[in-house]
């Protein structure tokens, strides 16, 4: 199997300037994820290191460049799904940690549990040993200036996420998200919840989605777009049909990519933008 990986910074509408950077950023991080599927890595350890990317650059918002709560602080939310054994950690409305994927496959791999929240998710950081860093160093002056110019909730998503496929033919994917700006505390998406924002199953593919939260839930986006892979849908008509069904249904808005078993490739949105980078070996 030819490895792959896909990755997207998120399908908020930006300036110019900003999708430019973000670009940039995507092919970053697809090429830090590839390079470990290069040398024989992992799925799984490609699609953690791409989001890892993304959360140190501080364009995205997810890590570091998080977007505000309605009290200007920083919760996270991420998750990690491996297709080859449906296995899935999650954590939400975690704080001070720059790589909430990271402390998400601990969750998947060191304990009993899918999705671990708010001090709970902090306490196990700080017991693997995760680094703690300042809120402070997690925020960045453009969302500070985004959060006290905020209008009326809610505002489109800028999610970061991965899929990929590795040499076994084994597909993963994971996303990370600062939310959405003005998010009341305690408020945790679609990113976290398996199948919502995250899915990867050998037996269909593997996807990322961003957007409203509260509209991919309603439509289990991410598990939708992996049954539409099932039924035989290439990757590009199967994303173009998930983000339909969350636009008609539920009039949401965002968008998604996707991986198939075969590592064909596909991606859809229905905002004005959504940077995307891949890189296949
Ligand atoms: N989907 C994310 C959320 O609702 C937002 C985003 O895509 O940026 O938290």
């Amino acid at each position: 199997m030819k490895p792959a990986i896909l990755v997207h910074g998120g399908a908020a509408k930006v300036p110019p300037e900003i999708l430019a950077l973000r670009e940039e950023g995507c092919r970053k991080a697809a090429l830090r994820g590839f390079e470990i599927l290069k040398n024989g890595g992992s799925a799984l350890d490609a699609v953690e290191e791409a989001v890892r990317a993304m959360e140190e650059d501080p364009i995205f918002n997810a890590g570091r460049g998080s977007a505000l709560t309605r009290e200007g602080q920083v919760e996270m939310d991420a998750a990690i799904m491996d297709g080859s054994t449906l296995k899935a950690g999650a954590v939400g409305a975690v704080r001070n940690i720059l790589h909430p994927v990271s402390l998400a496959r601990m969750v998947m791999e060191r304990t009993p549990h899918i999705l671990i929240v708010g001090d709970g998710a902090l306490r196990l950081a700080r017991l693997y040993g995760l680094e703690e860093v300042p809120l402070e160093s997690l925020i960045t002056e453009r969302q500070r200036a985004q959060w006290r110019n905020a209008g009326s909730f809610p505002y489109e998503g800028d999610t970061v996420g991965a899929v990929a496929i590795d040499a076994d033919g084994n597909v993963a994917a994971a996303t990370s998200t600062g939310g959405l700006i003005g998010k009341l505390p305690g408020r945790i998406g679609d990113t976290p919840l398996i199948g919502c924002g995250t899915y990867a199953d050998n037996l269909t593919g593997a996807a990322s989605a961003t957007g409203i939260g509260e509209a991919i839930m309603r439509v289990v986006l991410a598990k939708t777009a992996c049954d539409l892979l099932g039924q035989g849908l290439h990757p590009e008509e199967a994303a173009q049909e998930a983000i339909k069904i969350l636009e008609r249904r539920v009039g949401g808005r965002g968008g998604i990519i996707l991986i198939d078993r075969q590592g064909r490739l596909g991606w859809a949105y229905n905002t004005e933008c959504m940077p995307i980078a891949f890189e296949v070996g």
